[in-house]
């Protein structure tokens, strides 16, 4: 059993407290190691250790050394992924292959923000006579990161790297059902030299640790993936400290196949949309939106390609993986039960491989046809592989329905007529459109984050360099 400590200050350490919490196979639902249970005076380290750094070493670096520590960590990152893909496959019971190219993404998500380090130039502005006016961008201070278990490597990249690259110092509070990536990652961060508090990462409960990094008043900028109940709990307490955060709180996305789509091209990528990670994907594709004319076709071809869907281990590297908890399983299946009950149709499932422990999270994934547009399935984040199908009448009824739920993440688009992607892409409610493709979530370079319940600020791209850092007007009068 390996048991894994904090990092506080560029030191491995036990939480003050002595206590752990298992880290669980979701293959076997058997313990294969402990991580640190951190609680309020492990997050105060953390953040004193986070602004010593920013007083320190860390702080007086420049934005060129910074982004070569940060390239200097994707190469090390690629020399170290199968490793980093085997322990988040273990941890997540995600397929190797999935777990291989989230490994990859990470590495480009710090090549990615080390490259823009010292892009990121400020403004002079005219203004009177005798006036110098500058604009320069700043760090927030202390950053504060809570992670979700779905990518967690990835959504360590994503958050740490523009975090890092805008000079901030980090408290990373990975989730207590996956975090061994974070660790390992960080253990790497140091190997590529970055100074000793300037990444710090406390494990633990989110109700503890969580609750005690985001209510820290040395805390001076959090973001947070995740659902939209702790999201609010997030709000609320950096509310209380007045400073910003950028929440991205998940989705029910629409797929939208009008009758003129590229069926061929279409069916397979709307599959992969619900199955990629088991549909533990905040920005998976779980509404299915096809017009009335073609319905019968489409779902049809969806349904054999949903009944081949196959269900394993990471190392039998199938379509997809167990869920990540007892819990999520349970409350899948219930999402699914639910939709038996009232008499949805279920028109096909996927199946789970032979010889799995009858004790692991697995689930058969699952479609759903003529789902009635108000039910629990059709409006609700489910975070399984469970896809909703609704028919639809014409273009405009198309796009209330895509904007019919509370969330507003990611919207796809299928369609051959180009007035027609860009009418839609225009009305449709989401921080993403893609047409006749669909992203879940990749590309480092794009901008990413909701609308509406499904949080705001971004993430990715350039802007996710604006969001972790702030502006600093500097006036100067010469004689
Ligand atoms: P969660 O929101 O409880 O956990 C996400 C992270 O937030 C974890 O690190 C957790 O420890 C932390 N956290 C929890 N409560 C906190 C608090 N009060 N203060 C600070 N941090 C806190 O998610 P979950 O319980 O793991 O999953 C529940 C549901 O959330 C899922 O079924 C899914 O719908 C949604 N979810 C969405 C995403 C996403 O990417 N959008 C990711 C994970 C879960």
């Amino acid at each position: 059993m390996k048991k894994s400590q904090l990092l506080i200050d560029g030191q491995w350490v036990d939480a003050l407290a002595g206590e752990t919490i298992d880290v669980i196979d979701p293959c076997t639902a058997i313990p294969f190691g402990t991580i640190a249970r951190g609680q309020v005076q492990d997050v105060d380290r953390a953040v004193k250790a986070a602004q010593g750094a920013l007083d320190g070493a860390w702080g007086r670096m420049t934005a060129t050394e910074r982004g070569r520590i940060l390239q200097r960590l994707a190469q090390i990152i690629v020399a170290n992924g199968e490793e980093l893909a085997q322990l988040e496959a273990r941890d997540t019971g995600k397929p190797m292959s999935v777990a291989r190219a989230d490994a990859a993404a990470v590495a480009r998500y710090f090549e990615f923000y080390g490259g823009a380090a010292d892009k990121i130039h400020g403004q002079t502005i005219p203004y009177l006579n005798g006036y110098n006016v500058s604009v320069v961008r700043v760090p927030h201070g202390v950053t504060g990161h809570i992670i979700p278990w779905n990518y967690p490597a990835q959504m360590m990249g994503r958050t740490l790297a523009p975090a890092l690259a805008m000079g901030n110092a980090a408290v990373v509070k990975p989730s207590e059902d996956a975090c061994l990536s974070a660790l390992k990652l960080a253990e790497l961060a140091m190997e590529a030299g970055l100074p000793p508090g300037a990444l710090n990462i406390v494990t633990g409960y989110g109700a503890e640790a969580g609750a005690a990094l985001t209510a820290h008043p040395g805390v001076n900028f959090v973001t947070f993936t995740g659902s939209p109940e702790a999201g609010i709990l997030v709000q609320q307490a950096t509310a209380r400290n007045n400073v910003p955060c950028v929440l991205e709180l998940g989705g029910k996305s629409p797929q939208i196949v009008f009758e003129d789509a590229d069926f061929d091209k279409a069916i397979p990528i709307i599959v992969k949309a619900i199955s990629q990670n088991a549909g533990q994907t905040c920005s998976a594709g779980s509404r299915l939106l096809i017009q009335q004319s073609v319905y019968d076709d489409v779902i049809k071809a969806v349904a054999k390609r949903f009944s081949q869907l196959r269900v394993g281990t990471p190392e039998m590297d199938l379509d997809c993986g167990p869920l990540i908890s007892a819990r999520q399983q349970s409350r899948v299946h219930a999402f699914i039960r639910n939709a038996v009950e009232q008499g949805i149709p279920l028109l096909a499932q996927g199946e789970l491989a032979d010889g799995l422990s009858n004790k692991g999270f697995f689930i058969a994934p699952a479609l759903f046809g003529q789902v009635p547009r108000d039910t629990r399935i059709a409006t609700q984040e489910i975070f399984g592989p469970v896809l909703s199908a609704i028919p639809f009448f014409n273009e405009e009824d198309a796009i209330q329905l895509a904007n019919a739920t509370e969330f507003g993440l990611v919207a796809g688009v299928w369609t051959e007529n180009g007035s027609r992607q860009s009418r839609v892409a225009q009305r449709v409610a989401s921080g993403q459109v893609f047409i006749n493709c669909y992203g879940a979530g990749g590309g480092v370079e794009l901008p990413f984050g909701g609308v509406k319940k499904s949080g705001y600020g971004r993430e990715k791209g350039f802007v996710a360099l604006e969001e972790m850092s702030t502006t600093k007007t500097i006036v100067q009068h010469f004689e």
